[in-house]
């Protein structure tokens, strides 16, 4: 099977690494990362600069690595669209250090590297490692297992799998359940300081806040320990309001 990885975190992540080394002991992996830093860099992508793109080694002969000074988006579409010898069997975005639950997918770069595999026309898979601690061993074997069952029994052809699975050695966890989006918010606060300059600057610095999640969504499954499965897919369209805008009859 030929592999797709990229990440958010950067190619010089532990994540990425453990995944690559893994995965390439079984199957032919391309990696294609960002060469820094993209946490929370969403589905953004670069139009008016230009892409650099360098071969790496990522300590693995078997595995072709390439950075690029790009998002996580742009790795995935440069991938694609350039870099790749032969199209991928499948895309995977992780192992992310730290979790994507709830609304986090909306800012996530990891789970928007999955949603542009999805969008071009490939099966994808995010995994996230909800940690500290970041050892990433069990996680490595959660996603060889999903990888899997997802050559075996396909995905709807608009959805990514978003994976998230607690920090915990492999014989600990407590199972995997398929799960919904749950709420997950951030009080927003910012430290104010001082540069050496004597000019003020903030730094965010959002805090978690418990939310009521009942069982069923991904947020409640990894505090039970679960690694938790949820299917995302892209419709924006409000259908409920959509039925109350029509009873506007609204006219120009
Ligand atoms: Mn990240």
């Amino acid at each position: 099977m030929h592999l797709l990885i990229t990440n958010d975190d950067g190619i010089y992540a532990k994540g990425i690494r453990a995944l690559a080394n893994h995965l390439s002991k079984t199957n032919k992996v391309t990696v294609v990362a960002p060469d820094r830093q993209q946490s929370a860099t969403s589905h953004a992508i670069t139009l008016h600069k230009p892409l650099h793109v360098e071969r790496v080694n990522l300590g693995d002969e078997t595995v072709t690595a390439y950075h690029a000074n790009g998002t996580p988006a742009d790795c995935v579409k440069l991938a694609l669209g350039a870099l790749c010898d032969e199209p991928p069997d499948l895309v995977i975005s992780g192992i992310n250090s730290g979790a994507n639950l709830g609304l986090d997918i909306i800012y996530s770069g990891t789970a928007s590297a999955a949603a542009e595999a999805v969008l071009q026309g490939y099966p994808a898979i995010a995994v996230s490692l909800t940690g500290p601690p970041f050892d990433f061993s069990a996680s490595v074997l959660v996603a060889e297992r999903l990888i899997d069952m997802v050559m075996q029994r396909g995905l709807l052809a608009d959805t990514y799998l978003n994976v998230n699975v607690p920090p915990r050695p492999y014989e600990e966890l407590t199972g995997i359940a398929i799960t919904r989006t749950g709420v997950r918010k951030y009080r927003n606060s910012y430290e104010r300081r001082i540069d050496p300059l004597g000019r003020s600057y903030y730094w965010q610095v959002g805090e978690v806040l418990q939310m009521h999640n009942e069982p069923d969504t991904d947020v409640r499954t990894v505090e039970d320990g679960k690694v938790s499965v949820t299917p995302v897919h892209f419709d924006f369209t409000n259908g409920r309001l959509l039925v109350t805008l029509k009873e506007w009859e609204l006219t120009l």
